[in-house]
C-alpha cells in the first residue's frame, strides 16, 4: 500500500529562482511537444509518441541550458503530456497549450536521491535547482517518488512511500458512522461530532476586490493571486480539520468502521443541500479514515445506505409511516425502542457491515455492497 506524505518546503532565494526557471522551461517543453504532436498529425497524419519525444529531449540536452536540470524531471513533463493525450483518446478534451498564467507547476522525480538529515532540517536536493529543506521527519522506508508542487502560497514536497505494517493487534469493536447535515457524524456508540462551520468571509472579500480591479491590468493579476491564496487557506484549513477528526476517531474509538456508500455527485444535484454537503467534505472524510484505519491494522467498509434512517436498529422492523427530516428521536412501535435518530442510523449501518464475517467482509469489499442478510426485511413487508 502506498502513502503520500506532504511537507512544506523551505528554499533559498537562488533555489526559488532556479525552480521558477525550471517551470518556465518545462512550460516551453510542454507547449513545443504539444505543437509537434499537433502539427505532425494535421500535416502528415503521423503520430508522435512519448518515446519519440523522449529521444528528442536527449538530443536537446546536449545544450547546457537543458542539461542543467535532471532529465527525469523533464521526462515527467513529457509523460504528463502523454497522459493528457491518453485522456483525450478515451474521454475527449484536446490537451491545451499552457499560458504563463495556467503554467506548469509540478514535476516528478522517480528515482529520488536519499533524503539527508542536517540537525534541525531534512533536505532533498535536485540538480540545477538546489536544496529543498523540510522540517517534519518522514517514516522509515524507501521513497518511491517525489513530487515538487508550486502552489499559490508555497512550495510543497510530496513523498510517495510504501506504508509500513502495523504492529499491535487492535481489539476494539467496529463502529458504524452516520454522516449527517445537522451533526457532522454520529457513531453507533453514541458519540457525536458537531457541525462544521466554514468561514468564507475572506474569499468573499477578495472576490469583491478582484471584481473591482480593472480588466487586463497588472493589479488584477495580483488580486487574482490573492484570491487563489485565500481559497488555498480555506481548503487547507478544512482538510486539516478532517485529518484531525479522522486521527481522533482511530485513536479514541476503533480502527474498524462501517460507513454509508453515499453517491455524492448525485446528492449535489439537490441544490439546497449541495453547499453543506461539499462543505462537509464527505468523500475526503472517508478517504482519510480509510487509510488511517488501514495503517492501524483495521478497515473501512461501505454499505448500501438505503433505509438506514427508517429501520429499527433493535428489532429490524420498518415503521408504517416514514420518519420525517425534523423528527430527532426514533420510536419503534414493534419493540418499544426509543433512540436518537442518528444513533439508530449509525447502528443500522454497523449491523449491515458486520453481518458477514470479517474474512467475507474483505472479500466483498471489492465486489460492492455487503449483503445485509436477514436483518433487513424488504421495504414491502
Ligand atoms: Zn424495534
Amino acid at each position: 500500500m502506498l502513502r503520500t506524505y506532504t511537507r512544506k518546503a523551505y528554499l533559498s532565494k537562488s533555489a526559488h529562482v532556479n525552480l521558477a526557471d525550471f517551470f518556465d522551461q518545462a512550460r516551453y517543453l510542454y507547449n513545443e511537444s504539444l505543437a509537434e504532436r499537433k502539427n505532425a498529425w494535421e500535416q502528415e497524419q503521423r503520430s508522435v509518441t512519448y518515446v519519440d519525444q523522449q529521444s528528442a529531449l536527449t538530443v536537446r540536452r546536449r545544450d547546457p541550458s537543458w542539461s542543467r536540470f535532471p532529465s527525469k524531471a523533464q521526462r515527467s513533463i513529457l509523460k504528463r503530456l502523454d497522459r493528457a493525450y491518453q485522456h483525450f483518446f478515451k474521454r475527449g478534451g484536446y490537451p491545451r497549450f499552457r499560458s504563463w498564467r495556467t503554467g506548469i507547476h509540478s514535476f516528478e522525480d522517480t528515482a529520488p536521491a536519499k533524503v539527508k538529515s542536517s540537525g534541525k532540517y531534512f533536505s532533498y536536493t535536485v540538480k540545477g535547482i538546489g536544496c529543498l529543506k523540510f522540517r517534519e521527519a518522514l517514516p522509515d522506508g524507501k521513497v518511491k517518488l517525489v513530487r515538487v508542487v508550486r502552489t499559490p502560497r508555497r512550495i510543497k514536497l510530496q513523498f510517495v512511500m510504501e506504508a509500513s505494517e502495523p504492529e499491535v493487534l487492535d481489539v476494539r469493536p467496529p463502529v458504524g458512522i452516520d454522516l449527517g447535515i445537522k451533526d457532522r457524524a454520529t457513531l453507533s456508540n453514541g458519540y457525536k461530532v458537531p457541525k462544521n462551520v466554514l468561514d468564507r468571509s475572506e474569499i468573499k472579500r477578495r472576490q469583491r476586490i478582484l471584481s473591482r480591479a480593472k480588466k487586463g491590468s497588472k493589479n488584477r493579476d495580483k488580486k487574482r493571486l490573492g484570491l487563489a491564496k485565500a481559497w488555498q487557506r480555506v481548503t487547507e484549513r478544512e482538510k486539516g480539520k478532517v485529518h484531525a477528526l479522522t486521527s481522533a476517531l482511530v485513536k479514541d474509538h476503533s480502527c474498524r468502521y462501517v460507513v454509508e456508500d453515499l453517491k455524492i455527485p448525485n446528492m449535489v444535484k439537490n441544490r439546497r443541500l449541495s453547499r453543506s454537503i461539499i462543505e462537509q467534505q464527505w468523500g475526503f472524510f472517508v478517504q482519510c479514515l480509510t487509510y488511517k484505519a488501514e495503517s492501524a491494522g483495521g478497515w473501512v467498509i461501505k454499505v448500501n445506505p438505503r433505509n438506514t434512517t427508517q429501520q429499527c436498529s433493535g428489532c429490524g422492523s420498518m415503521p408504517r409511516e416514514k420518519i420525517g427530516l425534523g423528527q430527532r428521536t426514533y420510536h419503534c412501535y414493534a419493540c418499544g425502542l426509543s433512540l436518537d435518530r442518528d444513533v439508530n442510523a449509525a447502528r443500522n449501518i454497523l449491523h449491515r457491515g458486520i453481518t458477514s464475517d470479517s474474512a467475507g467482509i474483505i472479500a466483498e469489499m471489492k465486489g460492492g455492497y455487503i449483503n445485509p442478510g436477514d436483518k433487513t426485511p424488504s421495504p414491502t413487508s
